[in-house]
């Protein structure tokens, strides 16, 4: 937010929007417009509101508008871009307020301190982000063997790139399945679950699901020891036959040893 127009451009006037202060005051806002901060900082949706006395940047503006992240040290602030991790701006600290404060000495400071500290590993980082883009996302094992001084100070686990992970996986998600069965009891899911670290009054830390796939009712028997499933089934499928008149078909299971 500014209160002066003439720092935005275009100025684009509208008198639809107001501003709550932190006094309780609503204001007007008077038009919208874009600016220029630096070669990496230029936002738009800038709010002209006249009542102020500062110029106001929003820290959940900028990391939305400009995808980035903001660090806050206890003497300065640093922005930097999500993906590359590059340091694209940087604020510091006066009174208690941190400025955006872009061409004095004190950011040029700031920036050799962070140049000094810890900044050499952050610009390797930053080529080896570079050069994964330029090869077509080429794995960062590959990059290794192509540049092993780049990975002097950083390891191939420390990068996760999103968009490899999205288009490089081989799988989409499983489709949701609704019931298949026509009738109760022609399909069974049974699963064994444990063991628990805490047992149960009796004792058990294991349990044991048999699921009918037409109408999702669920029996769930504790055991002491998974061995059990074996006694467990056979008890399940006589009740099912005495009480229901009906057989079980077909039993589901994960393959698991104790089937
Ligand atoms: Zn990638």
């Amino acid at each position: 937010m500014t209160f002066d127009s003439r720092q935005v451009s275009p100025f684009r006037p509208s008198s639809q929007k107001i501003v709550s202060t932190t006094n309780g005051n609503t204001t007007l806002v008077i038009g919208e417009g874009s600016l220029t901060l630096t070669d990496t900082l230029s936002l738009d949706s800038i709010l002209v509101v006249p009542f102020l006395y500062y110029n106001l940047l929003s820290v959940s503006q900028i990391t939305a508008a400009l995808s980035c992240i903001v660090i806050f040290w206890p003497e300065f602030c640093v922005f930097k871009d999500i993906q590359t991790k590059q340091t694209i701006g940087c604020g510091i600290k006066g009174g208690k307020l941190y400025y955006l404060d872009l061409q004095s000495k004190d950011s040029n400071k700031l920036r050799q301190t962070l140049m000094t500290d810890g900044s050499e590993g952050e610009k390797k980082k930053s080529e080896i982000w570079l050069w994964h883009r330029r090869l077509g996302h080429a794995s960062f094992g590959y990059l290794k063997n192509l540049f092993p001084s780049l990975f002097a100070r950083s390891d191939v686990s420390g990068f996760c790139c999103d968009i490899c992970e999205l288009a490089k996986s081989h799988h989409t998600s499983f489709s949701l399945i609704l019931n298949k069965s026509l009738l109760p009891f022609m399909v069974i899911h049974s699963d064994v679950w444990g063991p628990s670290k805490v047992p149960t009054l009796s004792r058990s830390c294991w349990l044991v699901t048999f699921i009918d796939d037409c109408t999702r009712m669920t029996w769930l028997c504790l055991m002491k020891t998974k061995d059990e499933v074996n006694l467990l089934f056979q008890k399940f499928h006589k009740m099912i036959g005495t009480q229901y008149n009906a057989k079980v078909r077909v039993l589901h299971s994960d393959n698991g040893g104790e089937y």
